[in-house]
């Protein structure tokens, strides 16, 4: 059974993640991304209730039957981040010199845990960065801050300072509600908002199962410099551009991004960029050139797939917007990329590199993988070359792992077993080629073997 028949895959492949919302989230629209092709539908759990977001999958899945499509649906959780309370009549309207109380029953609620970390000369950010305070005075259970910016304050905002670290348990309780909701609603992959470590990851998976997809993002100052090891135990990885803008010098932000996707490709672990791709398409039909050049440059630098936010989830301009993202993916040029080289960690690594190697200088243009965790597809995928990626699996888990996995194919069998003759019959209908490399394991007089073939359609 082939799956995602009903769509043929562009050349270029980097994959989009579309944030469902609001504006979004109509069987007319999500029928429409689909078809557009949308490669993952994304699901903000900190924004509407479970009710909401159930009714969501729900109108996903029974559409994807009516086409024959299936896509991961990612469930971002909210994770540790800070946040402020309750203000006096849901609003406060900031003026610039004035002075706020922060406390309890003050002109801004906060927790007890936020006040006792809050330094006198403290600069604190509200509300995504857009309000800056300046910390004046304190006493045991409050403190005062001049307000350095105006505009309206609503509730619940992010608050950051240099000096507020995040609560310590990961995943929160809230953060467990949701995941048991993913679960008892047919999803398995997870955003983890605010990861710090390997740790944090890996006692999500306790919760998760192994055939769990966790997408984990790199939006504070320690999971920065914990990637290498958040990299060997999650399945994807996202710059979130959003929070970490915030939480570090945003100047560093092109570098880091720059050195995140290389790390990602090294591990063979696909690798988003996201937040803020496209987002003056929030208010207007059509990108700023900076927007434009930003999509460029993160596909330039080997990301795997871009995401959309805002854009999709409560912007004016939803399907604009994605048509755009995939017109920019669509136009990218593979040839002008120079081939990435990397460091040959195992044989696995040397094997795929020669694959691709091989398909160069015959001039092959499709590649079959048949994988059973999809490390060795994106081993193949990761030299960001124009050759189609077919990767064969026979395990759903992974089947939705590959779809973020730039110029992947992901195909669901069920089973790999004598998988070669009527599969492969079905890939030629896909692709008009006449030859295909095809990497699997195999076996040689009982000996196993890993083996590069190049087969004839
Ligand atoms: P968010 O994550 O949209 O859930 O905040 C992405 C980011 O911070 O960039
Ligand atoms: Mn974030």
């Amino acid at each position: 059974m082939l799956q995602m028949q009903f769509i043929p895959m562009p050349k270029n492949s980097v994959k989009t993640v579309v944030t469902i919302g609001p504006a979004s989230d109509s069987v007319q629209m999500i029928k429409i991304l689909l078809e557009k092709g949308a490669d993952v539908f994304r699901l903000n759990a900190s924004h509407n209730d479970l009710d909401y977001h159930k009714r969501i999958i729900e109108r996903i899945r029974s559409l994807e039957k009516l086409m024959k499509l299936d896509i991961p649906i990612l469930l971002d959780l909210p994770g540790p981040k800070l946040r402020t309370g309750k203000v006096k009549e849901g609003k406060v309207n900031l003026k610039i010199g004035e002075v706020y109380t922060f406390g309890p029953n003050a002109d801004i609620e906060i927790s007890s845990s936020i006040i006792n970390k809050i330094r006198i000369g403290d600069t604190i950010k509200l509300s995504d960065g857009k309000f800056e305070l300046k910390v004046i005075s304190r006493t045991d259970s409050t403190f005062r801050a001049k307000s350095l910016d105006y505009g309206q304050l609503l509730e619940d905002q992010s608050i950051n300072c240099e000096h507020l670290t995040y609560e310590k348990e990961y995943p929160t309780e809230r953060d467990r509600e949701i995941i048991r909701f993913g679960l008892e609603n047919g999803v398995n992959c997870f955003g983890l908002s605010f990861v710090s470590s390997a740790k944090d990851v890996m006692n999500v998976r306790k919760l998760t199962g192994e055939d769990s997809i966790l997408v984990s993002k790199i939006e504070r100052p320690d999971a920065v410099k914990n990637l290498k090891e958040i990299l060997s135990c999650t399945d994807v990885v996202m710059v979130a551009r959003g929070d970490l803008g915030l939480n570090v010098d945003i100047s560093k932000l092109p570098e880091m991004q720059r050195s995140m996707i290389a790390l990602a490709n090294q591990a063979h672990k696909p690798v988003i960029v996201a937040t803020q791709m496209l987002e003056s398409m929030v208010a207007n039909p059509i990108p700023t050139r900076a927007e434009v050049n930003d999509v460029f440059t993160a596909i330039y630098e080997g990301t795997d797939a871009v995401m959309l936010s805002e854009e999709s989830a409560v912007g004016n301009y939803p399907i604009k917007s994605f048509v755009m993202l995939k017109k920019l993916i669509d136009s990218f040029d593979n040839k002008i990329i120079q081939k990435p080289t990397y460091k040959m960690e195992n044989e696995e690594d040397g094997i795929a590199d020669a694959a691709v190697l091989l398909s160069e200088r015959i001039n092959v243009n499709n590649i079959l993988v048949l994988t059973s965790l999809g490390g060795s597809a994106f081993r193949l995928s990761r030299y960001h070359s124009d050759k189609r990626i077919f990767a064969a699996t026979d395990k759903k888990s992974t089947f939705y792992r590959l779809s973020f996995g730039r110029n992947i194919y992901p195909l669901l069998f069920p089973s790999l077993d004598g998988f070669k003759g009527e599969a492969m019959h079905k890939i030629k209908n896909l692709t008009d080629a006449d030859k295909i490399i095809v990497l699997s394991d195999s076996f040689v007089e009982g000996h196993k073997a890993k083996a590069i073939s190049l087969l004839y359609l």
